[in-house]
């Protein structure tokens, strides 16, 4: 039987996830929510690489930026002093700049994940892409406290340990840059497939 959906999402630890011993939690969180991990590797992106898993889409770049901004009045901070710009796409632009810096810089690990709702429960295991705002019980609420404008003053992106995709074309177009279309394992789990 066909089970609903079925699906796969992608995952890379990030550098700080990484290097904070993090690896065999992270993988445990999955399987202990019945994700079946299907594909997995350790390896150094270049920068190429990282420029073509993020988006460059000005709605993208945009989301980016207009949310930076939104912390900075939150705060009351002067994103112009930071950046040299409120303009959400220059802002947005500046940060991809340091995630492809940041995450270019060391040894990752990714994954592809499957599971019923995967895409969706992965990302409610990893939490908010704040970690200072992250729930408790979440990969980022439990490992890690950044916040947006230390990263943004030190010209670096938020150190949050995990991307996740967040919607099913994005996780297909990651799992397929990442992994090629052959590298995907098939297997059964005991008590969850059979
Ligand atoms: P995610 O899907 O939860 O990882 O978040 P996004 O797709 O919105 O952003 C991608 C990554 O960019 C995040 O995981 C952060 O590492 C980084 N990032 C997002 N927003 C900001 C920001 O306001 N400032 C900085 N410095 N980095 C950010
Ligand atoms: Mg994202």
């Amino acid at each position: 039987m066909q089970i609903p959906k079925e699906e796969k999402t992608y995952v890379m630890i990030k550098p700080d996830g990484v290097r904070k011993g993090l690896i065999g939690e992270i993988i445990r969180r999955m399987e202990q929510r019945d994700l079946k991990i299907v594909a997995l590797e350790m390896f150094q992106p270049s920068r190429e690489q990282m420029d073509k898993h993020y988006p460059k889409d000005e709605k993208w770049l945009r989301r980016i930026g207009e949310r930076t901004q939104a912390t900075y009045t939150k705060y009351d901070h002067d994103i112009k002093r930071d950046f040299g710009t409120a303009d959400p796409l220059r802002v947005g632009k500046t940060v991809r700049k340091w995630l492809i810096d940041y995450m270019s810089s060391a040894p990752l690990v990714k994954m592809a994940v499957q599971g019923v709702h995967a895409v969706d429960m992965v990302r409610k295991i990893v939490g908010d892409t704040m970690p200072y705002l992250a729930d408790m019980g979440t990969i980022r609420g439990d490992y890690s406290a950044d916040s947006a404008i230390s990263a943004n003053i030190e010209h670096r992106a938020i150190f949050n340990l995990i991307h996740a995709s967040e919607t099913p074309q994005e996780a297909r177009h990651e799992i397929e840059h990442w992994f090629g279309k052959k590298n995907i394992f098939k297997y059964k789990r005991f008590g969850i497939d059979e």
